[in-house]
């Protein structure tokens, strides 16, 4: 895991030239490399931005005892769920299989959240369905309440949490999304919905970190 992004050679030499002479000015990296300190300055750049030399004026350059990845790992920890949710979609308990199925199809999601009162009570996804068109049932006239997954086996994320501990939970629980809510009162927990994250959240975060351009 250690090399998901590849350093050039020339910018590995770099970072074990720092390692031994720090602090070493770029004149004399460059020096030690035969290079001009133009030719040095993109490498330098890149080696600072990614966290792995640390540069101070009139000192020099640095090792910091970063890897690469331990940047991008720092870089994920820090996107917040409020950042990169989604708007969720969200009926009433009383909303018949029918309507709620055809919701699904309009809104184009794979999952509906349930509320009651305005507070979240429970989840529905396609499976859930398909599960009641087996059954046999009457889908115009049974509510989604029947056939749900209720409080409090919802697997929620805050609002204020991280999106790496929201894909964790998708990965731990096996489920394709979580509701983003805000916790509202004291003795009586309650949630309200205020987002989504999805499996697509993560993988399209994961391409614009990827394709870096
Ligand atoms: P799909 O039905 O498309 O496979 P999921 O894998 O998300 O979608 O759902 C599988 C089961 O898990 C369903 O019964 C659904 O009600 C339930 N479920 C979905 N999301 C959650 C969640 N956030 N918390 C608890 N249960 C969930």
């Amino acid at each position: 895991m250690e090399k998901i992004i590849q350093l050039s050679e020339r910018q590995e030499k770099i970072v074990e030239i720092v390692k031994r002479n720090e602090p070493i000015t770029s004149e004399a990296i460059a020096n030690k490399l035969n290079l001009t300190r133009a030719t040095l300055r993109p490498d330098l750049a890149i080696l600072t931005m990614s966290g792995i030399l640390d540069a101070r004026p009139k000192v020099g350059y640095f090792h910091t005892g970063k890897t690469n990845l331990t940047f991008i790992s720092d870089k994920i920890k820090e996107i917040k769920v409020d950042e990169v949710k989604s708007v969720p979609v969200v009926t009433d308990e009383s909303t018949s299989i029918y309507d709620a199925i055809v919701l699904m199809f309009l809104e184009d999601v794979g999952s509906i959240y349930v509320t009651n009162n305005g507070f979240l009570s429970g989840v529905v996804s396609r499976k859930d369905f398909l599960k009641s068109a087996l059954g046999g049932m009457d889908l115009t006239k049974m509510p989604i309440g029947m056939i749900m997954t209720r409080m409090p086996n919802i697997v929620v994320i805050d609002v204020e949490d991280s999106l790496l501990n929201a894909a964790i939970r998708l990965i731990d629980h096996e489920i394709d999304s979580l509701p983003v809510v805000e916790e509202v009162g004291q003795e009586e927990k309650n949630y309200k919905v205020i987002g989504r994250i999805t499996k697509t959240t993560i993988t399209r975060l994961f391409v614009e970190l990827g394709r870096n351009d």
